[in-house]
């Protein structure tokens, strides 16, 4: 049976990277996965340029049951730190917005410098492998494989949530995590875009692919200020994924489509000077004309000019227009989502080295783990964050 110091099992961003650096500071490690390529989300992810990191990382723009726990790692392999990784093998990258980082030119990029990191590392990598078992013994933890069997005395679960199945996500962490009795908390869908009953569905059909600056708010107080895109299954953007991970079923969410604008004083001052402007026109000078004449329809716009709105029907339309109030019918699921929150309580986790605490050599690391951050940079910077961690903790 062959013999490696870790194994890692999952060659996404966090497996490869901890990988990489675990094999430059010494280990034989072996790096196993399901799938025929490595880094399979990170291809996708960034619209195929991937948002590597984001310049405003900060604990706060993570969720977790215990948000402390993400704080080590972030501050010991920080944003600055992979930049300057990306920056060594050449790669050119660009601010999109929001202290969102991608590449100039792709994706590959990215996974071809985490390859290169683990041919320094002499990784030895297994694609295609199913790992049918785990054991753990004296001689530390014994992997059945489909054809054979492997041994580490360190074991790294980096195999991710549940997101993106047909990228070859599995819930294979939490069943180890349970099977070496560490609590997983449940898990759901997050980072994903909103489905709508079906009379508010219909009613806003033809709005599919409109897009318009919001600021969103759940019902527990979080507040995003970003891009709202109505989709023919419901709402979707960068506003409605984010807040998509602080909403629970059954709750609402409050909508200001005109964040930028005192609706109140505009419509007067428009008054004022344009007294028998129509009320439709002079919205369309702040909203999409698609959604004023949508909104018309419902009934929501009185067809009148300036002069004729009177007092409380211009009350209510600003309400309407910056309370937005929408009951969300549910998510798209793990099938179009980003990443999933909850995962193995980190608890159950030291956070200097990812290592259980109650189960010597086994580490995770990763988005197994119920740390999930924000759009932006912020998932991948976990994965290289705690891959770092853990790394330091394999070599030592
Ligand atoms: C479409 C999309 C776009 C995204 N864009 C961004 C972005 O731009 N910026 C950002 O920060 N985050 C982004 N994310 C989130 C980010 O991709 C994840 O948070 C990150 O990849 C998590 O890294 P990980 O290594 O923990 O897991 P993953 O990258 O998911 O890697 C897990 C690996 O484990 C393997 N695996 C799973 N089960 C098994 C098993 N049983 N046996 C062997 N191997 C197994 C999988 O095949 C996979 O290769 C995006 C996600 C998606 C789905």
């Amino acid at each position: 049976m062959e013999r490696f110091d870790a194994i890692v099992i999952g060659a996404g961003a966090a497996g490869m990277f901890c990988a990489a650096l675990a094999g430059q500071a010494g280990c034989r490690v072996l790096l196993l996965d399901n799938g025929k390529k490595p880094g399979r989300k990170i291809l996708m992810s960034g619209g195929g340029r991937c948002n590597f990191t984001n310049l405003y990382v900060e604990p706060a723009a993570y969720l977790s049951q215990n948000p402390h726990f993400c704080k080590s790692a972030l501050a010991r392999y920080t944003q600055w730190d992979f930049i300057d990784l990306v920056g060594k093998h050449g790669i050119a990258w660009h601010e999109k917005t929001l202290g969102q980082l991608f590449c100039d030119d792709s994706a590959q990029q990215i996974v071809d410098m985490l390859v290169a990191e683990c041919e320094k590392g002499n990784v030895t990598q297994r694609l295609r492998s199913e790992v049918l078992s785990v054991t753990r013994d004296d001689q530390g933890y014994t992997l059945q494989l489909n054809g054979d069997s492997v041994q580490a005395a360190k074991l790294v679960i980096a195999s991710g949530g549940l997101s993106m199945p047909g990228l070859g996500a599995s819930p294979f962490g939490y069943k180890i995590a349970e099977q070496f009795g560490l609590k997983v908390l449940p898990t759901r869908a997050g980072l994903v875009p909103f489905t709508l009953h079906k009379p508010l569905l219909e009613q806003m059909q033809t709005l599919s692919g409109v897009s318009v600056p919001s600021v969103i708010t759940a019902e527990d107080g979080t507040v995003f200020r970003e891009n709202l895109l109505f989709t023919h299954r419901g709402l979707s953007g960068p506003a409605v994924l984010q807040i998509s991970s602080y909403w629970q079923p059954g709750e609402f969410v409050s909508i200001n489509l005109l964040p930028e604008c005192d609706l109140a004083n505009f419509l007067n001052e428009q008054r004022e000077a344009h007294p028998n402007q129509s009320l439709k026109n002079t919205l369309a000078m702040q909203l999409p004309k698609r959604l004023v004449e949508c909104l018309q329809q419902l009934g929501q716009i009185p067809d009148v000019s300036l002069r004729q709105l009177n007092s409380r029907e211009q009350e209510s339309l600003v309400e309407l227009l910056t309370h937005w109030r929408v009951q969300p019918n549910g998510t798209e699921g793990y099938r179009t989502a980003e990443v999933t929150l909850g995962g193995v309580d980190t608890h159950e986790l030291f956070s200097r080295t990812m290592e259980a605490r109650n189960v010597p050599g086994l580490y995770f690391i990763g988005e197994v783990m119920d740390v999930t951050g924000w759009l932006g940079g912020y998932n991948f910077q976990w994965a290289w964050s705690s891959a770092w961690a853990c790394a330091q903790a394999l070599a030592e």
